[in-house]
C-alpha cells in the first residue's frame, strides 16, 4: 500500500519508515524479529534503541559526589546527546570535522574524543597515576564498566566517579573553547584544576580524607 498522500505527517511517517526498513535489513536479519509466526514490532523496536546498560552508567551517576555542572555534562555523554560533529552533521549543521583537541586530523565524534584522542586520553592517564591506579585505558564503555567495578571500594569509587565526570567535563569545556572562542587550556592545567576541584570537596567529605593526604602533590 502507497504512503497515503492527505494522512497527517506521522502516519505518512510510519508508512514511510518500510522503505526504510527494507533498505536497512535483509528478510533474514528481519527474520529475529518474528515471535510464532508473527512480526514483533516490539523486538524490533528494543533492538533499535541504543543500547545503553543500564546498571552500568546507573552507578557512575547516581549518588556521585561530583560537581553538578560536571555531572550534567556526563549525563549528557551517557545519552549521547553532545552534539559532536557527527551529530551536528546529521541535524544538517556545517562546521569543520576534524577534531579540535589534537592534531590527528581525526574526525571528532564520541568514540574519537573518548579515548583515542591524546587529550582526554592524557589526562584521565596522569589523574589514574595520580591515583596510584593500574589501568589501562579502553573505550568509553569500557571506562564506565572498570569505574563501576572499582565502586566496590565506596570511598575510592567515589574520588574516580568524581575524577572522571570532572575529566569528561573539561573535556568537553576544552572542546568548546576551542571551537568557539578560539583559546586553548593545556591539558596540563585542565589536570590542575581537577585536582584543585577534588580537594576542594573533598573538604566536606570526611571519608576521602585519608586518601586526599596522600594527593598533595599535583598530578
Ligand atoms: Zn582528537
Amino acid at each position: 500500500m502507497d504512503t497515503p498522500k492527505q494522512a497527517c505527517w506521522l502516519v505518512r511517517k510510519i508508512f514511510d519508515i518500510r522503505y526504510w526498513f527494507l533498505e536497512k535489513y535483509t528478510s533474514v536479519e528481519l527474520h529475529k524479529y518474528y515471535r510464532n509466526g508473527k512480526f514483533s514490532i516490539k523486538k524490533l523496536y528494543i533492538s533499535m534503541r541504543p543500547q545503553f546498560q543500564k546498571s552500568l552508567w546507573k552507578k557512575v551517576l547516581t549518588g556521585s559526589k561530583a560537581i553538578p555542572k560536571h555531572r550534567f555534562i556526563l549525563w549528557l555523554e551517557v545519552h549521547r546527546k553532545l552534539a559532536t560533529f557527527d551529530r551536528l552533521e546529521r541535524w544538517g549543521v556545517t562546521v569543520p570535522k576534524e577534531c579540535v583537541l589534537c592534531t590527528t586530523k581525526e574526525e571528532e565524534s564520541m568514540e574519537h574524543i573518548w579515548f583515542r584522542c591524546d587529550y582526554a586520553r592524557t589526562i584521565w592517564t596522569l589523574l589514574l597515576q595520580w591515583l596510584n591506579e593500574k589501568h589501562q585505558i579502553g573505550s568509553w564503555e569500557e571506562e564506565i564498566e572498570w569505574l563501576k567495578r572499582r565502586t566496590a571500594n565506596k570511598t575510592r569509587g567515589e574520588i574516580l566517579i568524581f575524577l572522571f565526570t570532572a575529566m569528561v567535563y573539561h573535556v568537553w569545556a576544552e572542546r568548546n573553547k576551542r571551537r568557539f572562542q578560539g583559546e586553548i587550556v593545556v591539558s596540563n592545567q585542565r589536570i590542575k584544576d581537577i585536582a584543585m576541584e577534588l580537594h576542594i570537596v573533598g573538604q566536606r567529605e570526611t571519608k576521602w580524607h585519608k586518601v586526599l593526604e596522600k594527593l598533595k602533590n599535583f598530578p
